[in-house]
């Protein structure tokens, strides 16, 4: 079902410029749909189709829809980030606590509440010109699809043995429901729902084993599904790596008592990097603080394995800055997402890579954008579909105000501006 949160297209749309993810931008273009899908994409004046069916938006770029790489639309009911605290353990422990009483609505099943705070974020995934998300799930899968295109993954944690039965019976689960609600978009006459799949999440190195790890990986590979995972987030967590101790120690101890599941089989960090990339996709999430045998490590594999940057979130924890154009040049594949409402004020990805244009200076507007789009498309082989605006494209297309003069500088106003786009799709 496509939400009325999308602009309806109806026909063509035809803007100033139209940036397709790919080279320059092309002057005076028109887009025409066709069902769900993108039938043409040329220069107005080869534009052979019915004029009358034709939507002038005027000065905008028209560009892809966006992909964020990584999100937990479960949180989307907070308004206002959860205050970073005195240190990392302390958020967590908020977040947790929030989880709890989130579920708790006189009157709703805990369920329902769930779907209603991931229906919230995808509506406003959408608002920010989103068309696919890769979200993390915790528990057993929502199974709205609320118009947004979305990748599911399922969080992993063992902490203890309970916990370990509980989080492969919840992924099982989804497995499952994956498999009904692909069957269900198989059986539709347009293919309008592409068949996603979903992923496995082992959540972070301290919330799971390295034996999880182990098993996810060769499960990801059994099954051929992507893995996501945090990692090298926080130096508290680099402490933990190493030391296995501070106040993620702590927290844990106080959680499941003092020789938890991970605390008593943890990797040195490039030994779960040396593991994950094992999978047949794999996003590292943050990588704030890795190492330059992991980065090193993560280089070799970027046919299969990407960073994911979380620009914003990385901001409210005030890190020491972002390695991103080091990364880079070492040919790490670097995706943005935007983490949780927990620790970021909106679910824009357009703000994420406007926060990078920001930051980075040396990284052209075109490599930053490619980023949500392109990029992403092609690191996770749906380049067919989304990342481009292309004949056979999906038809859903962002529209961002821009009167520039020149190609030259049109991206670099999509990036300066701060409208909001407008998401274009099949009502
Ligand atoms: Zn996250």
């Amino acid at each position: 079902m496509i939400d009325n949160t999308l602009a309806t297209i109806d026909g063509a749309i035809r803007s100033r410029w139209i940036w397709t993810g790919q080279g320059q931008p092309i002057r005076d273009g028109v887009i025409r749909v066709e069902g769900d899908r993108i039938a043409s994409v040329s220069e107005w004046k080869d534009f052979n189709g019915n004029a009358s069916e034709v939507h002038d938006l005027g000065d905008c770029c028209l560009l892809p829809g966006f992909i964020n790489a990584h999100t937990h639309l479960e949180f989307s009911d907070l308004t206002t980030p959860i205050a970073a605290g005195k240190n990392f353990a302390e958020w967590i422990l908020r977040v947790v606590q929030h989880r709890m009483l989130s579920s708790i609505i006189p009157g709703v099943p805990a369920k329902q509440a769930a779907l209603d705070r991931h229906h919230q974020g995808a509506q406003e995934a959408i608002r920010g010109g989103t068309a696919l998300a890769l979200n993390v799930v915790h528990g057993a899968l929502s199974n709205a699809v609320d118009g947004l295109y979305e990748i599911p993954f399922a969080e992993l944690m063992d902490t203890t043995d309970l916990r370990c039965q509980q989080t492969w019976r919840s992924a099982r689960s989804m497995m499952r429901e994956c498999v009904d609600r692909d069957k269900l978009n198989e059986n539709r006459s347009e293919s309008a729902n592409e068949n996603l799949g979903m992923g496995l999440s082992p959540h972070a190195p301290y919330t799971t084993t390295g034996r999880l790890v182990c098993r996810t990986v060769e499960r990801c590979r059994r099954f051929h599904l992507p893995l996501m995972m945090h990692l090298a987030e926080t130096r508290e967590e680099i402490e933990w790596i190493e030391k296995g101790s501070g106040p993620l120690q702590e927290m844990l101890e106080m959680m499941v008592g003092p020789i938890g599941n991970s605390t008593a089989d943890r990797l040195p960090m490039i030994g779960y990097v040396n593991e994950i990339v094992q999978a047949p996709k794999t996003l590292l999430i943050h990588g704030n603080y890795l190492d330059h045998d992991s980065r090193l490590a993560l280089a070799k594999h970027r046919e299969t394995a990407a960073v994911v940057f979380c620009p914003r979130t990385h901001q409210h924890f005030r890190h020491e800055p972002y390695p991103l154009e080091q990364m880079r040049e070492q040919g790490v594949r670097v995706l943005l997402g935007t983490d949780s409402r927990a620790s970021n004020p909106d679910l824009s990805i357009l703000e994420e890579a406007r926060k990078v244009s920001q930051e980075f200076s040396s990284i052209r507007p075109e490599q930053i954008l490619r980023m949500i789009t392109a990029d992403a498309a092609e690191f996770l082989g749906l380049e067919r579909s989304f990342g481009f605006l292309r004949p056979d494209s999906i038809g859903i297309i962002n529209s961002v105000p821009c009167s520039s003069l020149s190609a030259e500088t049109v991206l670099e106003e999509v990036l300066n501006s701060q409208t909001k786009p407008v998401l274009f799709g099949k009502s």
